[in-house]
């Protein structure tokens, strides 16, 4: 894999577009982004079981706000990590992982 992001830039507040070195584009939700956070602190919350239909979580006040990218910065030259409005930050997306993420855009 040897194409690599050539521009980072948030579209409104919901959506990161990346530019790649092979005029490939794509945009991703923020939403989507945390869910696929790699860390394992959340790939521990994703292979836990639901809990039961009667109990609702308890989520803080961060996780209830509209969740943003408030920065991204490159680990190593093979990944970013990632710094949410929910004070996560701890997931390092590697650029394979970025390339199989969201969906490719024209234009
Ligand atoms: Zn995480």
């Amino acid at each position: 894999m040897d194409a690599r992001p050539t521009k980072l830039k948030l579209i409104g507040q919901e959506r990161l577009r990346i530019e790649w070195s092979d005029a490939t584009k794509r945009e991703y939700t923020i939403g989507q982004l945390r869910d696929a956070c790699p860390c394992a602190t959340c790939r521990e919350k994703r292979r836990a079981e639901p809990p039961p239909p009667t109990e609702l979580p308890v989520l803080s006040p961060a996780e209830t706000a509209p969740l943003r990218i408030l920065s991204m910065k490159p680990v190593g030259s093979y990944a970013y990590s990632i710094q949410f409005s929910d004070g996560h930050n701890t997931g390092i997306y590697t650029l394979e992982h970025l390339r199989q993420l969201g969906t490719e855009v024209e234009e």
